[in-house]
């Protein structure tokens, strides 16, 4: 079916690049924010790095923990929707043609085709018509928590190691100044390369992410100041 008829849609592609994108974004954007509140507090470069690399460490792991814990609890929610789906099926089967058949007939169907649809996709595997037309899970949407941890904590890692470069170059005088233009100049390649994957707008892309990512910096800086000048 595929190959006679490639639309090339991106929705499959949503997910993962969802999250790939909003791993390195988190990381480009707390890692120099950190970097640059450090080294506007006044700190040496050997702990303007160490501050960073910290930041990565800290950052990554968390990801990690956040998208494990999140996506496990969707996959424990699916998996209970889906036993309780057989449980029903194996009880009350004809209740869940008729089920089913609304569901078909909800679409647009006529009562005697929508039968006729519920009736054959039942017979093939009636789990996987309930999973996928009233449960809206499907073999693309199911959660894979561990998969999802690393990718985010690998994601953030190489978004947090951008800045941490750019802080590891610059000499120190320049470094806020530099790691601030390299990193605005990675997240808009980071939003332009999410919204091209995507086929959204690039413009917009580059903007959302620069916007948001300017400021978390300067409120960081910010507070790297105040804090730096009082203590
Ligand atoms: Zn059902």
């Amino acid at each position: 079916m595929s190959r006679l008829h490639r639309e090339g849609h991106n929705i499959g592609r949503i997910g993962w690049l969802r999250a790939a994108v909003l791993g390195a974004n988190d990381g480009i954007v707390s890692t120099s924010s950190l970097i640059v509140g450090v080294a506007a507090a006044a700190a040496g470069k050997s702990e303007v790095l160490l501050a960073g690399f910290a930041g990565l460490a800290a950052g990554a792991l968390s990801m990690a923990a956040g998208e494990y814990v999140s996506v496990s609890s969707q996959a424990d929610t699916e998996a209970a929707d889906l036993a309780r789906e057989r449980r029903e099926l194996a009880d009350m089967p004809d209740l869940e043609l008729d089920e089913l058949t609304s569901i078909y007939r909800n679409r647009g169907l006529t009562p005697e085709l929508a039968r006729e649809v519920a009736r054959q996709l039942t017979a093939k595997d009636a789990l996987a018509a309930h999973a996928r037309d009233e449960l809206a899970i499907s073999e693309l949407t199911a959660a894979r928590p561990l998969q999802a941890a690393m990718a985010s904590a690998a994601t953030f890692s190489v978004g947090a190691a951008l800045p941490l470069v750019a802080a590891w170059v610059a000499p120190l005088p320049a470094l806020p100044i530099g790691v601030t233009a390299a990193s605005l100049a990675f997240l808009a390649l980071l939003g332009a390369l999410g919204a091209r994957a995507g086929g959204a707008s690039i413009v917009k892309g580059v903007l959302r992410v620069v916007f948001w990512g300017a400021l978390a910096m300067a409120v960081t800086a910010g507070v790297g100041k105040i804090f730096g000048t009082a203590v």
